[in-house]
């Protein structure tokens, strides 16, 4: 007996739009509901009175296939499939009207599948095209019936597969392809064609809402699609669940199983975080990304990968921590007395690219990060009578206020990285330079990295220099430890989201985008180190 799943038509119809379409589609089991599907959907749902759509639903094992035919109708003694299309028909040059290749095929799987079950020749298909109101007439003759034949065989050799086919040629099919987001065609291109205008196919913006629950004794639960979030005194906030992307609990913030299991449906990551900031862990539904991960294995285990890709890492880093600095005392008498520093990081930059292991890598990083913040303790020198200054890096626990605020940012970060790994489908226990030595998942240390200065340094470094944090009220001090206070927390979290929403443009990618959207484009770019066209992942900088 033959156990494969049958074939979507549907599919067939993605196959011939593009077959890496139908890989990330069928194998890989992306799919991203965007404005045109949903079109789609609510166009069938709207179609004209003298329309009626009978949905026949057929399948056949022996093709392999199966799928919804929209409406049959009879000419001239002959049943006639109908499949009805929002967009337009294909016009050529001498004013031929066509339907589309990926429609023919369609409506050719449909007429398959009925002469299997009705036992009698169908020899034509018609796709209804309601943008420009014209119906294309598909003749089912051998040429079509191999050209479905051969979509199914293509199928199944791509189902069996873990490669993700190439992206294709033909630049037009990727603008209105749901799935450019998810393949970034464009700056696979752009590997190609260095310095060519890529065309934003990424969203500038990640639309929905990472929810932080601070409050101690607060419950998460839910009403219908509805998120309701209250506080021990009763003040209730809710979230329509379409607009949620994560959910953060703080301390000993409650959730009832009933929203873990909404969560999960819909792909909402909650994580836990304890009250002194020390990320717990999370949930998430991951399913599908088999081919994903497998491919992630298979690449790192390879020491040159990768080695090149952690020291791709570590010059974004330090290179990123010397801009940093270098802009903070830009004009100012303070960097003559950097200047030591400043050098140092200087030649460690240089460095690093010579390095021939990850251990003499991580010497390089760690001698830069000293003096990274040999500086960050000077730049404070004034802050000190706020009770903010930064005297040296401390943590586990933190020992004063400025540490306890740059570590608890660092957690949000983590948690940050592990969510967008996740989303992507990769493996955040498998990285490339951080050693599985803690619980703290590998790869998401590897590509918080890339945003330490971005999101938490400079974030830290703002907000004490504006005067913005009350020693006596943000924080706590527990002996020799110090952790954020309650109301020290909230605007923790609050500064922290902001800095998420600000625009900043990819240096080598050449568009804007949020740094809550870079994370996840990172993520992207990296798996593109081994599927697809390498050379774009952590080219990031600060300006
Ligand atoms: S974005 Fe382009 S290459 Fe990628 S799946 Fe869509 S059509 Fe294919």
């Amino acid at each position: 007996m033959n156990d494969e799943p049958l074939i979507r038509v549907m599919a067939l119809h993605a196959i011939e739009y593009c077959e890496r379409l139908f890989y990330l589609e069928e194998v890989e089991e992306i799919r991203v509901a965007d404005t045109a599907i949903y079109d789609g959907r609510r166009f069938h749902e709207q179609l004209p009175e003298y329309v009626t759509l009978e949905q026949f639903v057929l399948q056949n094992e022996e093709l392999g296939i199966r799928g919804k035919i929209d409406c049959l109708r009879t000419q001239q003694g002959m049943l006639v499939p109908y499949e009805y299309k929002k967009g337009h028909a294909r016009i050529l040059p001498n004013g031929d009207v066509l339907a589309w290749p990926s429609d023919q095929v369609q409506i050719a799987a449909y007429s398959l599948l009925l002469e299997k079950h009705l036992n009698r020749p169908i020899m034509e298909g018609r796709v209804f095209y309601a943008a420009d109101h014209r119906t294309v007439s598909i003749s089912i003759d051998e040429k079509m019936r191999n050209q479905v034949m051969s979509a199914i065989a293509r199928a199944k050799e791509l189902r069996a597969s873990t490669e993700r086919p190439p992206i294709t040629a033909n630049e037009r099919l990727c603008a209105r392809c749901s799935l450019a987001p998810v393949c970034l065609p464009e700056e696979e291109r752009l590997v190609e064609q260095v310095g060519r205008d890529t065309v934003r196919l990424f969203p500038e913006d990640r639309d929905l809402l990472d929810i932080h629950v601070t409050s101690p004794g607060s419950k998460v639960r839910r009403a219908g699609n509805t998120l309701l979030i209250e506080d021990k005194d009763g003040q209730k906030r809710s979230f329509p669940i379409e607009e949620v992307g994560s959910i953060t609990l703080h301390g000993n913030a409650q959730i009832t199983t009933q929203t873990i299991h909404l969560c999960a449906n819909k792909g909402i990551n909650i994580h836990w975080v304890t009250g002194g900031g020390h990320y717990i862990g999370s949930v998430s539904n991951s399913a599908g990304g088999v081919q994903r991960r497998l491919r992630q294995y298979r690449a790192l285990i390879d020491p040159e990968l990768k080695l090149r890709l952690a020291k791709a890492l570590v010059i974004a880093k330090v290179e990123s921590q010397l801009r940093y600095i270098l802009r903070l005392t830009r004009g100012s008498e303070v960097r003559k007395e950097l200047e030591s520093y400043i050098n140092t990081i200087r030649d460690v930059l240089s460095s690093t690219n010579t390095a021939n292991s990850l251990d003499e890598l991580r010497g390089y990083e760690g001698s830069a990060a000293k003096d990274y913040f040999a500086c960050f303790s000077r730049l404070t020198v004034d802050d000190a009578k706020n009770g903010m200054a930064f005297i040296h890096r401390n943590r586990r626990p933190p020992r004063d206020p400025a540490n306890a605020l740059l570590s608890f940012l660092y957690s949000l970060l983590y948690r940050d990285c592990v969510q967008a790994i996740v989303t992507v489908g990769l493996d955040p226990t498998i990285g490339f330079y951080h050693q599985p030595r803690s619980q703290a998942y590998p790869l998401a240390l590897d590509l918080m990295e890339l945003f330490r200065v971005t999101l938490c340094d400079m974030t830290v470094l703002g907000t004490i220099h504006r005067n913005q944090w009350k020693v006596e009220e943000d924080f706590i001090q527990a002996g020799d430890q110090v952790w954020l206070s309650d109301t020290g927390r909230k605007k923790a979290i609050a500064a922290y989201e902001n800095r998420k929403q600000d625009k900043w443009k990819h240096p080598v990618i050449g568009y804007s985008l949020t740094y809550a959207r870079a994370l996840e484009l990172e993520v992207r770019l990296l798996e593109k180190e081994w599927t697809g066209k390498p050379g774009l992942f952590a080219m990031n900088r600060i300006r």
